[in-house]
């Protein structure tokens, strides 16, 4: 099943859930990532059946090869087969073209200024939150044209901060660049918190209506996660403009 979630002025946002594919265990049922060892004609059918739910042409929807990076590549089309960009997040000024990032347990980004008409997202993990690639994707959107005062921010399912344990020094490195994802685990050890960290960037840069899904993916059923199951699908979120 896939929540979607449309504003009036003309943003769409949408975070699928594992549920409503065709894919085998352990990918069931709506794997949407094609690099997770899942059949690529399943993946293609599951992109299919998520677009068509979305009221999306499938061809409209890009995806990007994500690498944990803090590149950015602006989009006007999709891509041909082999042109897929390595990078972590995708801009467009073209309304009705669907940005699409993957995730299982990383934060997913959606960005729109309904009034420019431009589009980001941005697939931030803990790497990439802390190489920057949230302030990178609104810095591209507003060389567009975007305002941030109008950019509405919406982060999709994610692992949380109470369970998303890591190394002492790691979590001091993280808060070292971003303090808001200094957290603790709910057994009492060293933790961070993805998303807060990506909102506290959002908020800086005077992106300030935003949302936070409620949902854990790591104790969530119903989601993908790569720290609970290692070997499992990926959750789509997309974002477009009409
Ligand atoms: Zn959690």
């Amino acid at each position: 099943m896939i929540g979607q979630f449309d504003t009036v002025s003309g943003a769409h946002f949408a975070f699928t859930d594992r549920w409503g594919g065709v894919s085998a265990v352990p990918y069931e049922e709506l794997n949407l990532g094609g690099a997770v060892g899942d059949d690529p004609d399943t993946v293609r059918t599951n992109r299919e059946l998520a677009a068509k739910s979305l009221g999306l042409d499938p061809e409209l929807v890009v995806w990007m090869n994500q690498v944990h990076g803090a590149d950015v590549a602006v989009v006007d089309g999709p891509w041909g087969a082999a042109d897929i960009p390595s990078v972590d997040a995708l801009v467009t000024a073209r309304r009705g073209l669907a940005l699409a990032v993957l995730t299982a347990d990383c934060t997913p980004v959606l960005l729109a200024d309904p009034v420019a008409g431009i589009a980001g997202a941005a697939h931030a993990g803990r790497p990439g939150m802390v190489a920057g690639v949230v302030p990178a994707v609104v810095r591209a959107m507003t060389e567009l044209g975007a305002d941030p005062a109008r950019i509405l921010a919406r982060t999709g399912p994610a692992v949380c901060g109470r369970c998303y344990e890591v190394p002492a020094d790691m979590r001091a490195d993280v808060a070292a660049v971003e303090p808001a994802a200094y957290a603790e685990t709910s057994w009492g050890t060293p933790a961070v918190d993805v998303t807060a960290g990506a909102h506290a960037q959002l908020d800086r840069l005077g992106v300030r209506d935003r949302e936070q899904s409620p949902v854990c993916t790591r104790e969530s059923g119903d989601h993908f996660s790569y720290r609970r199951d290692r070997t499992t699908g990926r959750l789509a979120s997309y974002v477009w403009l009409d």
